[in-house]
């Protein structure tokens, strides 16, 4: 089964806690033990799973920015988007979470967090859930 959410991005780079939203789809699905997918139909945004906390967002902008800056890529001749491509495909497009009792089972502080990387735009998640 697979339900799928709109999200909203309103800035060029962004991170966006998600995992409520999440939450809320696998607690409507009665499962007790299962494997849910996170993943999004997207080539220039990403999720991934950490805490949410302002400093350590600011971080991971920070970093990811870092990562692909200052060459010359061949898509930017096409949409001048190469920088948002690479860091997605480095980050990744799902990630993958534990059901236990109807609950997504993560760590105190984990957070499942959908990172704009070309916005803004309009987004979709789509949640997965695999047995029963
Ligand atoms: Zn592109």
């Amino acid at each position: 089964m697979t339900k799928t959410f709109a999200l909203p991005t309103s800035s060029r780079q962004q991170v966006l806690d998600i995992t409520d939203e999440v939450a809320e789809i696998v607690g409507d699905n009665d499962v007790s033990s299962a494997l849910c997918t996170v993943s999004v139909p997207h080539c220039t945004c990403a999720v991934y799973i950490n805490e949410h906390e302002e400093g350590l967002v600011h971080d991971v902008m920070a970093l990811v920015e870092g990562i692909v800056a200052g060459e010359d890529w061949h898509h930017d001749r096409i949409d001048q988007n190469a920088g948002a491509h690479l860091r997605a495909t480095l980050l990744g497009n799902s990630v993958q979470i534990p059901v236990e009792g109807g609950n997504l089972v993560l760590g105190t502080w984990q957070r499942i967090q959908l990172i704009e990387l070309d916005g803004p735009r309009h987004r979709r998640v789509n949640v997965t859930l695999i047995g029963g």
